[in-house]
């Protein structure tokens, strides 16, 4: 069992296989983008499945993965049979824009893959082009369906709440699910690299955190109750509105206490750091050990002892000048 110092049995690897988008979404990189890490330094399919290997036979059961944008990766469903196949593995799933989904929803579920999360902020086809700078809402749609049609369920939204971007639309949001069996879940914003203007159009970025609790607020006539989710242990506080057929879920990082408490998880930057914390720059390098054939276990062993007990996002510290697209969020 992997353990932290702390007490948190971490299940749960969050992977990101690239720092490469297709979107470039107001909340996660600036207008200019950011400069690509070079291909060489990007880990290949091999050394990540190599590394959940070894992981798994640690304690590690679920896998994610991530990026960027993961499906810009070529031959994504190859690294998800590799996964898959080994036996610890219980299971593998995807965050996505969704905007590839619709030609890959089929390969990735026949790779094994077993759900997918698909981000989605508004229902405004010009918003949405707008928030993702240049994205298409309508394929977007599409790639959701195709993803059910493919057995990739229960299908997760996520959704980033932005005061005066998408604020008047959430209790429109939530209602997708009185008529879809997907989990959405509302995610407080996190200033991470994103402090300084998003461009025309957009409010002042210190003016835009909204929290879950304003939100619980537009979607109580709707008649929201606490729900119960098989099988969850993500960092969503499950709800459903009156007679919905999905449920609606919080994830709060900024305003809930213990938010971190309840953390199971560490990260892989594609680059081949393992990163113990979303936000703390703390990172462990592990691709030189794996490229020269060394054990990992012990790197893996460091990152739990060194993750932190919580992030201090309230003081707007930001984890070492990575965008969240370089994360993988
Ligand atoms: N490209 C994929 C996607 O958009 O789903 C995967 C990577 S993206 C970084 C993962 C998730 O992080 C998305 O759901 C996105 O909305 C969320 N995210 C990005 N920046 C964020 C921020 N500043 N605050 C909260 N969530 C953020
Ligand atoms: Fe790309 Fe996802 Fe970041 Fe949007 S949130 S820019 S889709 S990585």
């Amino acid at each position: 069992m992997l353990i932290d110092s702390f007490g948190r049995q971490i299940t749960y690897l969050r992977i990101s296989v690239t720092d490469r988008c297709n979107f470039r979404c107001v909340y996660c990189m600036p207008p200019q983008g950011v400069p690509y890490v070079p291909h060489e330094r990007i880990m290949r399919y091999e050394e990540i499945a190599a590394l959940v290997a070894v992981a798994a036979r640690l304690g590690i059961r679920k896998v994610r993965i991530t990026g960027g944008e993961p499906l810009v990766r070529a031959d994504l469903p190859r690294l998800v049979q590799m996964i898959s196949a080994i036996e610890e593995i219980e299971d593998i799933s995807l965050t996505t824009n969704g905007i590839l989904l619709e030609k890959y929803a089929g390969a990735l579920a026949q790779a094994g893959l077993k759900r997918v999360n698909v981000s989605l902020d508004t229902l405004n086809a010009e918003k949405f082009t707008k928030i993702t700078r240049g994205g298409n809402l309508e394929n977007v749609l599409r790639g959701i369906a195709a993803a059910e049609v493919c057995g990739l369920t229960p299908i997760k939204i996520n959704t980033v709440i932005m005061r005066g971007i998408n604020d008047d639309e959430l209790v429109d949001l939530a209602k997708l699910t009185l008529k879809h069996t997907w989990n959405l879940r509302f995610i407080e914003l996190m200033p991470i690299e994103n402090q300084q203007s998003w461009g025309e159009g957009f409010p002042p970025p210190e003016q835009i955190f909204m929290p879950v609790s304003e939100v619980m607020a537009l979607l109580q006539p709707l008649g929201l109750e606490p729900a119960i989710l098989e099988n969850d242990s993500g960092p969503a506080r499950p709800y459903r509105l009156k007679g919905g057929m999905g449920t609606v879920g919080f994830i709060s990082p900024l305003t809930e206490q213990h938010f971190c408490q309840r953390c199971n998880r560490i990260r892989l930057t594609a680059d081949g750091h393992l990163r113990p914390c979303l936000m703390s720059g703390l990172e462990i390098p592990v691709l030189p050990a794996l490229r020269a054939g060394k054990p990992i276990e012990s790197l893996l062993e460091e990152a739990l002892q060194k993750k932190p007990a919580g992030h201090q996002l309230a003081s707007h510290i930001s984890p070492n000048g990575r965008c969240m697209i370089q994360i993988g969020g």
